[in-house]
């Protein structure tokens, strides 16, 4: 159930509002827009509340919510939620693209990436220091020398970072490091992990599991607000379906519908949503033309010899920065604003 607020309520009244809630026993969550307040109710209510509610003064309006998830939906946020990190806003009008390799390799790796990522007019720098390997034998990442490596280089070039978080025990060290935690499509539905996001302070990008609907998606999202953390992302990186050309399918739809449905910002990743270097590019400028707010890209110098079978989608240097040019010229058709800032010289 939310409550909204007749425009311009003072914040006292909401106070008032609010401590005659709790007083039910549930819990109140407060969004500000920019001219009412709506005050979602979480927790089972007694019918008493909402009749009271609407008597109250400064409330306009009580609605009940029928979805499963309360805080992730526009019913309780109508406005965008735009997370600001340093200088770059997630979900408003600019475009952010996060850029590089799948897994930190080594100092000297990440350093040159990041000074590409960067050149081409990239805002955040993307690299994994614990990798959610299929297989047990494979390379599972440098662990947290590789955070402290990314760090390092984002500090260095100006990137803000983004790595991923696979269990709760690690989420205070990737939080000391990284701007931007990361969670797996493989953990979408590792509930305590989401549940420990919840109280870090970090923005947090959720990759939608690779069969979970838009209901289930969002549900996660909403253990990591319901836990405390507003700023969550979510990241659409393509479906199993019965395709075997392509990795995945990557699910265009998903962008305006989680838009329709969420406030939250949503982010596209081409690279594991095709798993082939030459889709990337075209499936980058119909992810941006379908309205996605940005995307995280898979870039390596030597992709060839990357460390992780996903060379083979990463985009080298040039490709990622003639995408960044392109990605100047479409994004004002599509309602946002980006700036490569034209450094960048390729062959
Ligand atoms: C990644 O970003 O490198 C990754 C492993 O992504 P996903 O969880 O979408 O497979
Ligand atoms: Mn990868």
């Amino acid at each position: 159930m939310i409550a909204v607020t007749s425009s311009k309520v003072s914040d006292e009244r909401i106070d008032e509002i609010v401590h005659h809630i709790e007083k039910f026993g549930v819990q109140a969550h407060v969004s500000k827009g920019t001219d009412r307040t709506v005050i979602g109710i979480i927790g089972k209510a007694d019918p008493k509340l909402a009749e009271q509610l609407r008597q109250m003064s400064g409330i306009e309006n009580v609605i009940k919510i029928s979805k499963s998830y309360k805080l992730a939906s526009r019913d309780f946020h109508p406005d965008n939620t735009v997370i600001k990190i340093n200088d770059v806003s997630i979900g408003g009008d600019e475009l952010v693209i996060m850029g590089g390799p799948c897994a930190v390799e080594s100092p000297e790796q990440i350093d040159e990436i990041a000074r590409l990522v960067k050149l081409s007019g990239g805002q955040v720098l993307r690299g994994g220091a614990f990798k959610p390997r299929t297989g047990p034998y494979s390379f599972q990442g440098v662990g947290v020398e590789g955070l402290v490596m990314m760090a390092e280089a984002g500090r260095k070039h100006g990137l803000l970072t983004i790595t991923e978080v696979m269990t709760p025990e690690y989420v205070d060290v990737c939080a000391e490091y990284a701007d931007i935690l990361q969670v797996g499509t493989r953990n979408m539905q590792n509930f305590d992990l989401l549940r420990k996001l919840g109280t870090c302070n970090r923005p947090v990008l959720l990759k939608r599991g690779f069969s979970a609907t838009y209901d289930e998606f969002l549900n996660a999202a909403e253990y990591i607000l319901a836990s405390g953390n507003p700023n969550v992302m979510l990241c659409e990186r393509g479906i199993r379906t019965f395709e075997t050309y392509t990795r995945n399918t990557l699910d265009l739809s998903a962008i305006p519908v989680l838009q329709s449905l969420s406030h939250l910002p949503v982010i596209s990743d081409p690279s594991h949503g095709t798993g082939r270097r030459e889709l990337v590019e075209p499936m980058s400028k119909a992810s941006v033309a379908a309205g996605a707010d940005g995307l995280i890209v898979e870039m390596h110098t030597d992709p060839d010899n990357s460390m992780t079978g996903d060379g083979v989608q990463s985009l080298f240097p040039d490709q990622f920065a003639k995408l960044l040019l392109d990605l100047e010229k479409l994004a004002p058709l599509c309602g946002k604003t980006f700036n490569t800032a034209k450094s960048f010289q390729f062959a």
